[in-house]
């Protein structure tokens, strides 16, 4: 396939999304958000470093790129409508894997109704995708991490520590009780739209998607709003098959592991049981872990606590660079 052909070939028939103008065809895509703010975000993958082929298929690379977008997507109560998308293309990568990839992000896109509308196509040493997601809240609606606020009841959605564990499976080759499961949850995570939309309503709710583990985004809230966080262990929502695995790998996983894409952030307790109504009235897991305090000499903290103690938890979920 030359260029030409390719982008043909990818190119979308036809638009979900009234307010496009002009999606791809001419040197920019055009749309008209009208009253909505717009919300913004990009991220890229690497390969080998972001995915091996030993762990992902051309597909799942595809679908995950888009749904990790989304997700922070959901985490700033947004709903995507569009993505722009940017790859370079090394000589040894056959047009097998570029139709794969594509084929992976058009599936979860035609799940939101979200619309390719461009993107660039070059040459390249290695195998690069970055993704451009741009989505719509309503005017002064965006949600951000930084209005925590003491008295707030924490809670996550799903479960966590599972995408680790498909990780680990997939690197290892080892099997286990659900292993499709957990791989599946590595491969292929689902964002929280639906539960970003449910909180629409709320006034004031903040929230974190979890890529990087629930420690890390745990401390960009506290930090972000100058509160302390604590958090009950025996709380943490796990899958049922979770427990297989010894103590040390579920601790790892569950804290540290990331990329499980769920929802994570902070409630004032008197909206929490309308929350906690409508989630169950949609079919989604939300579980309540912990609170927030303000406390002068620890804000920006996170605890958890553990067999009656209370210990620091220490932020690092997985990060490529230490600065
Ligand atoms: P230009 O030279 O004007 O930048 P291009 O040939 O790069 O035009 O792109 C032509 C059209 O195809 C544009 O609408 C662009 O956004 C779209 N496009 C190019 N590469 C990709 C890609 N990898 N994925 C999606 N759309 C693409
Ligand atoms: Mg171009």
């Amino acid at each position: 396939m030359d260029e030409f052909e390719f982008i043909n070939s990818i190119k979308q028939t036809s638009y979900k999304q009234p307010s496009l103008i002009k999606g791809i065809g001419d040197d920019a895509a055009v749309f008209n958000p009208g009253s909505y703010d717009v919300v913004t975000a990009v991220d890229t993958f690497v390969d080998q470093i972001h995915f091996s082929k030993k762990t992902m298929n051309p597909f799942h690379i595809g679908y995950k790129v888009l749904a990790a977008n989304m997700s922070d997507m959901a985490a700033m109560g947004a709903e995507p409508k569009f993505y722009l998308v940017s790859i370079v293309i090394p000589d040894s990568v056959s047009d097998n894997t570029l139709v794969g990839i594509y084929a992976g992000m058009r599936e979860i896109a035609r799940d939101f109704d979200v619309d390719l509308i461009g993107g660039d196509t070059v040459s390249g040493g290695e195998l690069m995708i970055s993704v451009t997601m741009i989505g719509y809240v309503k005017k002064d609606g965006a949600r951000y991490r930084h209005t925590a606020a003491a008295g707030d009841l924490v809670f996550v959605t799903g479960t966590v520590g599972d995408a680790a564990a498909g990780l680990h499976l997939l690197q290892t080759g080892e099997t286990c009780e659900d292993s499709r499961y957990f791989i599946k949850r590595h491969q292929m995570p689902y964002p929280r739209i639906d539960f970003s939309k449910l909180v629409r309503n709320v006034e004031r709710v903040s929230l974190n998607d979890v890529s990087d583990g629930i420690a890390s985004e745990l401390h960009e809230i506290a930090v972000a709003s100058g509160v302390t966080i604590t958090i009950d262990d025996s709380l943490i929502p796990t899958h049922a098959s979770f427990a297989q695995f010894t103590a040390e790998q579920q601790h790892a996983w569950k804290y540290f592991g990331g990329e499980d894409f769920e929802l994570l952030g902070t409630i004032p307790e008197a909206d929490y049981p309308q929350l906690v109504e409508s989630c169950i009235a949609a079919n989604i897991q939300v579980t309540k872990i912990g609170r927030v305090a303000y406390n002068e000499d620890s804000h920006g903290h996170v605890y958890v606590v553990q067999a009656g103690e209370r210990v620091r938890l220490k932020g690092k979920g997985y990060t490529h660079r230490s600065v």
